[in-house]
């Protein structure tokens, strides 16, 4: 569950029971097969207590209730029934979309161009300090690319840094099979990113 007054999302921990993480914190979303209506996603995210855990979203959830403002009790994912404060935000977010503004962005490095994405394309994403390596499966290519960005380009919607780390490398479309040597490899930070610009 998303709670927009603090931008995180409430999972359970065995440890501390109900704790609440920023998008930054995710590591490894993985769309669940069969749920479609609506989709549920997998998410295993660090915790606090510095371990990993697993714990389920729905796409709205993922892509739509950070964008939907500052009042969770009114926004019902249950009926999709929208208060109108969220409904004005919606709006709002829906004329800067209009406008070319995305919430999130990412370089798509076989398609050498900046994409519109939603977090419900994140697939992997490594820990680290001020930067963040995120692994993006391009809506419009089907590719994986990886960036490097700012904690902000990730929590924050309508935050894109101005330029990215991009790595110079494209990444098997089997993902099954990929994901854990992926994060190894994520996390040891071989990755040698070049920078490319993102936005104006
Ligand atoms: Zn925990
Ligand atoms: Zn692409």
């Amino acid at each position: 569950m998303y709670d927009q007054l603090t931008g995180r999302y409430t999972f359970a921990c065995p440890a501390r029971g109900e704790v609440r993480v920023p998008l930054s914190r995710f590591r490894v979303l993985e769309r669940l097969p069969g749920a479609a209506h609506p989709a549920v996603y997998k998410i295993t995210f660090a915790c606090g207590c510095g371990g990993e855990h697993d714990g389920l979203v729905t796409h709205d959830e993922l892509d739509w209730a950070p964008l939907a403002g500052s009042d969770a009790t009114f926004l019902n994912l249950m009926t999709s029934r929208l208060e109108p404060a969220e409904l004005e935000l919606l709006d709002l977010a829906a004329r800067y979309i209009q406008a070319g503004d995305w919430p999130w962005s990412f370089f798509c490095y076989p398609e050498e161009r900046p994409r519109p994405v939603t977090p419900s394309a994140f697939r992997v994403l490594s820990g680290g300090g001020e930067e963040l390596g995120l692994a993006v499966e391009c809506p419009t290519c089907a590719h994986t690319t990886v960036n490097v960005v700012s904690r902000e380009h990730v929590d924050v919607p309508f935050y894109n840094d101005r330029h990215v780390g991009v790595v110079e490398h494209v990444f098997v479309h089997d993902r099954e099979l990929a994901v854990s040597a992926f994060r190894a490899e994520l996390n040891s930070a071989a990755f040698d990113a070049s920078r490319r610009k993102l936005a104006a």
